[in-house]
């Protein structure tokens, strides 16, 4: 409840307050106040927040703060800003450390109460994760469009109104409010939960863990990852090139006779038509054009499979960076094709000669090349794991995978939201690119799949929702396979790609707030659902992607349903391993 302090306002406040209920906040708003009679009103009003409505400056809104840190007074600080039909987002990035939220007002001839919105489409360019209250005109004709925006993955932490809920002013019509509320709250599911969060977390998985010497780097990232993804050169480059380098948008292809013997409707999201035939390209794409902007001229990467080296390798080519795969000495003889690949590109694959010589020595290695290296080299992380803000950083470069189900589906059934969509899980980021635009659409089912390989409890397996516990890896905190005391338990899938002893921490979060159902699919399992699809549909999927299909065996669909299974790779690579299973 916000009581104004500001003299010209029609709602100026110069009373005693009342006896509030504990949950309610009391809030000073101030207009181009001095600290000191701000300091003044926080003490004699006992206030808890001050909501600063004038032209303060970054260095007033650091005094104030360190102000009300040497009085130990926790006061958080709101920063207004007015919007009209655009606004340069740059000017919000040096208030993010002086201020706990940001809010958006109309620019109008007075600071706030003017009763007149901005278009909110320019909030689709917010760089940042800090949250918001969105302000404005707003009224209980407003309220639907206000739920559109909640729904959006924005970080609106609160709804500010005034004007339109008056009787005159300073005097609240109760009725009014209460219906908005109302109006709002029924609207709200447990949106932001299933996001990354400012710290960097999905509930209590995500942060970073990163030695000191690692954090310039990350830090650097983190501080500028939204910020790239937001500039309209960058967006139109990163578009262009997954339409005409990948071949974007895969198809969403109806798999008739894959339905008619599942007795359910089912739709491919075919990743495996992209351009290296696998979705990864779609990071590594975005990530490389991260790199640009940032002025890197040196890639490194680290590759267990040699898929995502493959997927570097290609970027890196088509950049003209120079690029080092770290590969472990295992995997590089195992996987002798893909090391050739990454060689034709220009990559240079440096062995990893420690350890088990897999992909967790390749990643030390790749973290040691890059804490020697911090200035001119970025480090592509394949998947949707690692420090913050790797594991959003990639999930949204993947999210093309929903937004396109999205009018696809539109266009093919009439509405954008499927009962049940479907990926595997190896890292994570097909899943997350899968499940983004969903994660808050409760009627969406969501299905994540990981390797089972010779069964769960066989010793052998990637079954890391079910054997997991919470732990850090690679950066992060999440849930891994593990020993007793700690120490990783080495993976096995037939899978390449699923073969990772964790998943990623929005995983973990969904895992654990039952938002995902996890299946988890042994090697024979899969195996016979990429023979099915290749004798029904005529397209041989990934090891990894037979995963996702086997659920059609282990989930009874309705013959409605509605089910969208993303092919994230094809199976190409995996013929080798087809052949030796079935003794075709
Ligand atoms: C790498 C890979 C995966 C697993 O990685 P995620 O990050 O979990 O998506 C799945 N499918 C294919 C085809 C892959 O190449």
């Amino acid at each position: 409840m916000g009581f104004i302090f500001w003299e010209k306002s029609a709602r100026y406040f110069d009373g005693v307050i009342p006896e509030l209920a504990k949950s309610i906040k009391k809030t000073g708003v101030f207009v181009n106040e001095t600290i000191e009679n701000i300091i003044d009103k926080v003490q004699k009003h006992n206030l808890q927040a001050v909501q600063l409505h004038g032209k303060e400056s970054v260095d007033f809104c650091l005094n104030l703060k360190t102000e009300f840190q040497n009085l130990k007074l926790p006061i958080e600080i709101i920063k207004v800003f007015s919007v009209a039909d655009d606004f340069d987002f740059s000017v919000l990035a040096p208030f993010e450390a002086v201020c706990d939220y940001f809010l958006f007002d109309t620019k109008g001839k007075l600071p706030g109460g003017n009763g007149t919105t901005f278009d909110w489409k320019v909030l689709e360019q917010y760089p940042s994760q800090k949250p918001f209250f969105l302000s404005g005109g707003i009224g209980i004709d407003e309220i639907d469009a206000v739920n559109e925006i909640i729904k959006t993955n924005l970080p609106v932490y609160a709804i500010d109104v005034n004007s339109k809920f008056e009787i005159e002013p300073g005097l609240k019509n109760v009725q009014l409010c209460k219906d908005a509320l109302q109006r709002i709250a029924t609207n709200k599911t447990n949106k932001m939960s299933y996001n990354v969060d400012e710290k960097g977390y999905y509930g209590q998985f995500g942060g970073a863990y990163i030695p000191e010497m690692l954090y310039p780097n990350v830090e650097e990232l983190r501080q500028q990852y939204l910020k790239i993804m937001a500039e309209p050169d960058f967006k139109a480059e990163f578009d262009q090139l997954l339409k005409d380098y990948v071949g974007r948008p895969s198809p969403l292809y109806f798999a008739k006779r894959l339905s008619e013997k599942h007795n359910t409707k089912i739709y491919l999201k075919r990743e495996d038509l992209n351009h290296t035939g696998a979705h990864k390209i779609n990071n590594t794409i975005g990530q490389i054009l991260v790199a640009k902007k940032l002025g890197k001229k040196r890639i490194i990467a680290e590759t267990g499979a040699g898929q995502h080296g493959v997927a570097t390798a290609t970027v890196c080519a088509l950049m003209g960076l120079e690029c080092i795969v770290y590969m472990g000495e295992i995997d590089i003889a195992r996987q002798a094709p893909n090391v050739a690949r990454m060689k034709m590109l220009g990559a240079t694959v440096r062995p990893a000669l420690s350890g088990s010589r897999t992909l967790k020595d390749a990643t030390n290695e790749a973290i040691r090349d890059w804490i020697n290296n911090p200035v001119d080299t970025h480090y592509i992380i394949g998947s949707a794991i690692g420090p913050h803000p790797y594991p959003d950083m990639v999930t949204r470069f993947q999210s093309i995978i929903s937004e396109e189900i999205k009018w696809q589906l539109k266009e093919k059934e009439g509405r954008e939201n499927p009962d049940y969509v479907v990926a595997c899980i190896g890292g994570g980021s097909n899943a997350a690119g899968t499940f983004y635009h969903f994660l808050h659409e409760p009627e969406v089912g969501i299905i994540a799949v990981e390797a089972a390989g010779k069964g769960i409890h066989s010793g052998h397996s990637a079954a890391t929702s079910k054997l997991g516990k919470v732990g850090i890896i690679h950066g992060c905190k999440t849930l891994l396979m593990q020993t007793p005391d700690g120490q990783i338990t080495e993976p096995y899938s037939i899978s390449a790609g699923l073969d990772y002893p964790g998943v990623g921490p929005m995983h973990a979060h969904l895992a654990e707030t039952g938002r995902a159902e996890f299946f988890s699919v042994t090697d024979d399992d899969a195996m016979d659902a990429g023979l099915e699809l290749s004798k029904l549909e005529g397209i041989i999927p990934a090891i990894e992607s037979s995963h996702a299909l086997a659920v059609l065996n282990d989930k009874k669909f309705k013959p409605e349903d509605v089910v969208v299974i993303c092919l994230s790779g094809r199976g190409d690579k995996d013929l080798s391993n087809y052949i030796e299973h079935f003794k075709i």
